[in-house]
């Protein structure tokens, strides 16, 4: 399998894992912004949600399985973001890209923010919603620059 396309970046290649909500609004923006890009889903169903201009791979596989990995062409990406909607699988995928596959940039969404210490011991980046939420909306309740005048 061909992953790069000629006339685009030919030493940038992101693997997302998991094609929900998130997964999806990633691989068409980077699609579209000329990314080389694979996304895997174990669920064929999940892959009607990717808008019909996205010039990227797609593959359906479980990503906690090596073959699927080693079928995603992993040992080339640049980038490999998981965003499933299982904090276990995260990990999971994340590790073996990082560790297996020495992934230069790998990038886990987490919905136990507990768990984010286990992520950092492994240098994995991770997305937080709950704690961006957060954020947000102190920022939004004008809480945020309160409390960094009071530092
Ligand atoms: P969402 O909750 O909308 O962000 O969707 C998460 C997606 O992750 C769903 O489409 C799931 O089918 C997918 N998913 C969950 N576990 C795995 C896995 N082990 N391998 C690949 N995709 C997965």
């Amino acid at each position: 399998m061909g992953i790069f396309k000629s006339n685009k970046k030919d030493r940038d290649y992101t693997i997302i894992i998991g094609c929900g909500r998130l997964g999806t609004d990633l691989a068409d923006i980077l699609s579209d912004s000329g990314g080389n890009v694979m996304i895997i889903d174990k669920d064929k169903d999940a892959f009607r949600k990717i808008s019909p201009s996205y010039g990227g791979f797609s593959l359906i596989g479980d990503a906690t399985d090596i073959d699927v990995l080693h079928e995603a062409q992993i040992k080339n990406a640049t980038a490999v973001v998981c965003v499933t909607n299982n904090d276990n699988t995260n990990i999971m995928v994340a590790q073996m890209a990082k560790e297996l596959f020495k992934v230069e940039q790998v990038i886990a969404r987490l919905y136990d923010p507990e768990r984010e210490c286990v992520y950092r011991e492994f240098g994995i980046a991770t997305i937080c919603p709950a704690v961006l939420s957060a954020y947000e909306i102190r920022k939004q309740l004008g809480n945020v620059e309160k409390e960094d005048d009071s530092e």
